[in-house]
């Protein structure tokens, strides 16, 4: 049996079919889970091989092969804190993207396909246990925070989103939070709005979402973000007010600032007028540049201006690092350009 797209409750009822006490299945669900160690016949191993491990700093990028072919790309982040480190692990919930937002690496390479529940908990299990730690010389990284920001759209496959969610926030498994996990979306009402059904749950409700706003009008955002046309940007944000509950810390608008097009001083005030009376943070990342990108990276300077005049504006605002450039491993340059190069699905806009 795979365990990995699976809740202990739903392993203690396929592992009865199996005449496999409860006590019995819950104790290999955490031995799996907790130590990736397989101590009864009928769980099987299906962690995907590991095929790359790449290492920028502190940045570990890795990538899974399944088995027909299409690897998952994922991200292990540091992050640096009062002296101490802490890892979040960034997971890619599909092979490529539909979305074909005009600055994101993986938009160029189309959708391949959604990956399932299981491929998408096997991230987590191989960052946590099996991923080759050059730091301490051992395997795996404690993970602390998970956030759906690799390769794809979440709100496109979004029942494998959520049961990986249900196994990842597992008490018995791996057993991280909801309030640990992230999901970032291109907005799409729909989805937003299963989210935060899904977020009424017990267990889940502190589930955090990002949304990726990246500019300050409908204008600017359809030039770079395709799916702009069959969502604007009031009704996401309305969707957004609709959430379950309202903390701070609930709403992380992403902005991606690309010098030219969205990084005015009028931008930045268009920007924070949009979002007053949104408790939300405003997270400036900025952009880094995919291959044959038509624009450069922010300097220092672009960066720290905007993000003074949003403070100012009274916005709370922050900016994200940019660790793992040089692994390709950073926001938005996930994809492998050889599969890009093989194969090409058209671009789908929803709505
Ligand atoms: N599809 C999801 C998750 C994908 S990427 C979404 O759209 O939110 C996660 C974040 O990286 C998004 O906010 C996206 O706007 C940003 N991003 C994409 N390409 C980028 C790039 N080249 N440089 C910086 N950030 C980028």
């Amino acid at each position: 049996m795979d365990l990995l797209g699976n809740t202990l409750q739903e392993t203690v009822e396929a592992a009865k079919a199996l005449g496999v006490s409860r006590h019995r299945a819950a104790a290999a669900y955490a031995d799996f889970f907790r130590t990736d160690r397989c101590t009864e016949p009928w769980v099987e191993d299906c962690m995907p091989p590991i095929r790359t491990t790449t290492i920028d700093e502190e940045t570990v990028k890795f990538t899974l092969s399944l088995g027909d072919g299409l690897e998952t790309e994922s991200v292990i982040i540091p992050m640096h804190r009062d002296g101490r480190v802490t890892r979040t692990l960034c997971v890619s919930s599909q092979i490529g993207c539909a979305m074909g937002c005009g600055f994101c690496e993986t938009a160029q390479m189309g959708l391949l396909r959604s990956l399932t529940a299981s491929e998408i908990v096997a991230q987590w299990h191989a960052a946590r246990h099996r991923v080759d730690n050059p730091f301490d010389g051992g395997r795996g990284f404690p993970i602390k925070n998970i956030v759906f920001m690799g390769m794809g759209e979440p709100t496109d496959n979004l029942p494998a989103v959520l049961q990986s969610i249900r196994v990842l926030a597992d008490h018995h498994g791996p057993a991280v939070p909801a309030s640990r996990i992230t999901v970032s979306t291109v907005g799409r009402t729909e989805g937003i709005r299963t989210l935060a059904r899904f977020a009424t749950a017990r267990g889940f409700r502190k589930l955090n979402i990002a949304f990726s706003l990246n500019a300050p009008n409908d204008r600017i955002r359809g030039e770079i973000m395709p799916i702009t046309r069959a969502e604007p940007i009031a009704r996401i944000l309305g969707a957004l007010r609709d959430w379950p509950i309202q903390r701070s810390a609930a709403f992380c608008m992403e902005y991606v600032l690309i010098p030219g097009v969205n990084d005015a001083p009028e931008h930045c005030d268009e920007t924070c007028a949009l979002l007053k009376g949104i408790l939300c943070s405003l997270n400036v990342i900025p952009y880094n540049p995919r291959r044959e990108s038509p624009w450069r990276a922010p300097t220092e300077e672009e960066i720290t201006a905007f993000v003074t005049r949003a403070i100012a504006n009274g916005q709370f605002c922050k900016r994200r690092g940019t660790k793992g450039r040089n692994a390709m491993a950073a926001c938005g340059q996930l994809g492998n350009a050889n599969i890009r190069r093989r194969t090409f699905v058209p671009v789908r806009i929803a709505g």
